[in-house]
């Protein structure tokens, strides 16, 4: 099976296996693992900020962030398709008894105006805005890249309003490779940032939050309280330390691979790509074939690929270490074959 579902179905690289094989362990929650601090200092250093923190998804990053950031009845801000407020089950709810305030971006992408536009507080009536949070890449839009740039503005308006700005960077390494540029010209611009090493990085599991000193030692507690106290798990940070110092270069073939399949399936007359690829993520629009995606996607299947259901008639392909350019072709000439069976049937 070519498996194009996402870039979280990556399995660990022979090196990494033999890295956990190695890894010195020890007690995390006594502060006794050197595996998971070398991680953790290592981490801190390629994203600009004092201190890391390893926690067990990006999820649990993400909501460890909001909690630390936000108190009872705030609220934040947030790009509407955000995976913060669609995917992570309500949790900024849930738990940190806040509530969201989505707003529709460009690709994404939410302009400075319209963040500063609904900053709210002051009025006896209103919740306050407690954190603003940034996607980059941004999944529901297509992967899509916002420059360090576009973060500077917001992070301006952040600034005046002293709003704390978090980032989730679960594929960051992929905007900071496309733009050739390092990952610490965008974190500049936000007070803490979560990244994951279990998606195109390949590591199993985990991703990292990182900020201030003060931001990493309430996050740890946080963690503690939402069961995140990891012990002997130098054996999961070993595979992130090959991860960030080995598999973020290798990203730029992943890219290639996308553009590469898009280009393929704009060449077929009833398949489009809805939205410009720029990193690891293509987004297909089926619906001029009148399957759906459902249907479509499962004769994907039928022909040994795999791609996920994204809307009603979108498919969504994402490229990884595990697929090969010869998969990427493959996948390709599978899609002309669904396409043309599918005539007149
Ligand atoms: C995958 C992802 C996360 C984290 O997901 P987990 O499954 O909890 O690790 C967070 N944000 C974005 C944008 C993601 O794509």
């Amino acid at each position: 099976m070519i498996d194009l579902r996402s870039d979280t179905v990556t399995k660990l690289t022979d090196r990494m296996r033999q890295e956990m094989f190695r890894a010195e362990v020890g007690d995390d929650v006594y502060r006794d693992d050197p595996t998971i601090q070398k991680l953790e200092e290592l981490a801190a250093d390629m994203l600009g900020k004092e201190e890391a923190l390893f926690v067990t998804s990006g999820t649990q990053g993400n909501q460890i962030a909001v909690l630390v950031h936000c108190s009872l009845g705030q609220e934040i801000i947030l790009e509407e398709g955000s995976h913060i407020f669609i995917y992570e089950g309500g949790a900024t709810s849930a738990f940190a008894g806040i509530q969201p305030f989505p707003i529709k971006g460009e690709r994404g992408i939410m302009s400075a105006v319209d963040v500063e536009a609904t900053i709210r507080g002051t009025d006896i009536h209103e919740a306050e805005t407690g954190l603003i949070c940034l996607e980059n890449t941004h999944n529901r839009a297509g992967g899509t890249v916002m420059s360090p740039e576009k973060m500077k503005e917001i992070f301006e308006v952040a600034e005046r309003h002293s709003i704390p700005i978090h980032l989730d960077g679960a594929r960051l390494m992929n905007a900071a490779v496309v733009l050739k540029r390092p990952m610490t010209d965008f974190t500049q611009y936000v007070t803490t940032v979560q990244i994951c090493l279990s998606k195109g990085l390949g590591a199993p599991v985990g991703s990292i939050i990182a900020g201030s000193t003060e931001f990493i030692t309430k996050a740890r507690k946080w963690r503690k309280r939402l069961g995140g106290g990891l012990r002997q798990a130098g054996v999961l940070a070993a595979p992130g330390i090959v991860a960030l110092t080995e598999m973020i270069d290798r990203l730029k073939e992943d890219h290639e691979h996308a553009a590469w399949l898009a280009s393929q399936i704009d060449s077929i007359p009833t398949l489009k790509v809805a939205s410009q690829v720029e990193t690891n993520i293509v987004m297909m629009d089926v619906s001029e074939t009148e399957l759906t995606s459902k249907q479509f996607v499962e004769k994907l299947k039928d022909h040994g690929v795999l791609a996920n259901p994204f809307a009603p008639t979108i498919v969504r392909l994402v490229t990884h270490y595990d697929v090969s350019k010869a998969d990427i072709h493959q996948t390709a000439a599978v899609l002309k074959n669904i396409v043309t069976s599918n005539v007149g049937s």
